[in-house]
């Protein structure tokens, strides 16, 4: 089985008039870059990259995927994914196995793994075995632009689809002002709901450590990102300084960023993001990492390929969703996702 075409496309959308906002970024989604590639035996396989914001970027990384990777990937046969992961590593690394090159390979990739699930007819989990058959969930809701009512009206929405956890934004200007927002939260999901924080590595280590201490307090799940990315000392100090679990790596890239974070006890909570990580390829190493580290992994973002890899990881523990709208194929029961049935990376 070879590889003999990849089409890729751009799917673009308005920007919103009323973006979203987190402590450092607005994001009015602007695109998304799709690959297909089929097979000379028939099989096809679909992976997608959202970009939530930077208008040119979705252009840029079609011409990465279209003049650089896909050379690499034609003529490939898609059982030996792994192998075709490495070759584009290879390929990239003069430049940097990073941003948007990492997030091409992500798309191929996920393609590929699609293609091989869908060539043999069952979905990915059941090519990797499984270890769960549904995986809890929780909503981000709690956007930092949204008012009070607002925040309380979708965190009860999200109570009321079935959540038994959701995750707000955080580093307002002033701790009071992030003590307030939980506490307002709080009112609006009741004592039995599992409240996440993000500060989207807007503050320095030792604010985090002051807010993250008032965060234990209130019993909040985690404290996500509080400092910046990179900052392995930072995420050091504060995994040893706090009591509530610190939670970090959606702005990770690959398996060898996250052995560092491991090495150094810098993280409580893993959370690898397909694009940046690399694809499902770098998902399970990082994941399968983690767990010999005994550390649980939370996804960012919820795609059906993340969900596949989270149903094969021991130490999975929460995969990240918005609300449900009327057409996802997503169901919730007790506070959990089913498992896709589809095929490769399909929901049915
Ligand atoms: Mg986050």
């Amino acid at each position: 089985m070879n590889i003999t075409s990849i089409d890729v496309s751009i799917r673009r959308r308005e920007p919103s008039a009323d973006p979203i906002r987190d402590a450092i970024q607005t994001l009015p989604g602007t695109g998304n870059v799709e690959v297909l590639v089929r097979t000379d035996e028939g099989a096809s396989g679909r992976g997608e990259i959202y970009f939530g914001r930077i208008r040119g970027a979705p252009d840029a990384l079609a011409g990465v995927i279209e003049h650089e990777l896909k050379p690499i990937v034609l003529g490939t046969d898609p059982t030996f994914v792994r192998a075709t992961h490495q070759a584009m590593l290879r390929e990239t690394e003069y430049h940097g196995s990073f941003g948007l090159a990492m997030f091409g390979i992500a798309a191929l990739d996920t393609a590929l793994w699609d293609c091989l699930g869908k060539a043999h007819g069952v979905p990915c989990w059941q090519l990797w075995g499984a270890v769960h058959d549904r995986i809890p969930a929780y909503a981000m809701v709690g956007w930092l632009n949204y008012g009070d009512d607002e925040v309380q009206r979708i965190c009860a929405k999200a109570v009321g689809q079935g959540f038994r956890a959701v995750k707000i934004k955080v580093g307002f200007p002033t701790l009071a002002e992030d003590v307030a927002r939980v506490k307002t939260v709080r009112q609006a999901v009741g004592d039995d709901i599992g409240i996440m924080v993000d500060a989207n590595q807007s503050l320095t280590t030792d604010e985090a450590v002051q807010r993250g201490r008032a965060f234990q307090d209130l019993g909040c799940v985690w404290w996500e990102e509080p400092i910046p990315a990179d900052d392995i000392d930072g995420y050091a100090e504060l995994a040893r300084t706090l009591d509530i679990p610190v939670a970090t790596g959606e702005n990770l890239y690959t398996p060898a960023d996250f052995a560092r974070f491991l090495r150094r006890d810098a993280v409580d909570i893993v959370q690898p993001d397909l694009r940046r990580a690399g694809g499902p390829t770098a998902l399970l190493q990082i994941g399968l990492m983690a767990a010999a580290f005994r550390r649980p992994y939370a996804s960012h973002g919820g795609e059906c390929a993340h969900l596949n890899v989270m149903a094969c990881l021991p130490n999975t523990y929460y995969v990240e969703t918005g609300l449900i709208g009327a057409d996802s194929p997503m169901k919730l029961e007790d506070g959990c996702v089913a498992l896709p049935q589809g095929p490769g990376f399909s929901w049915e």
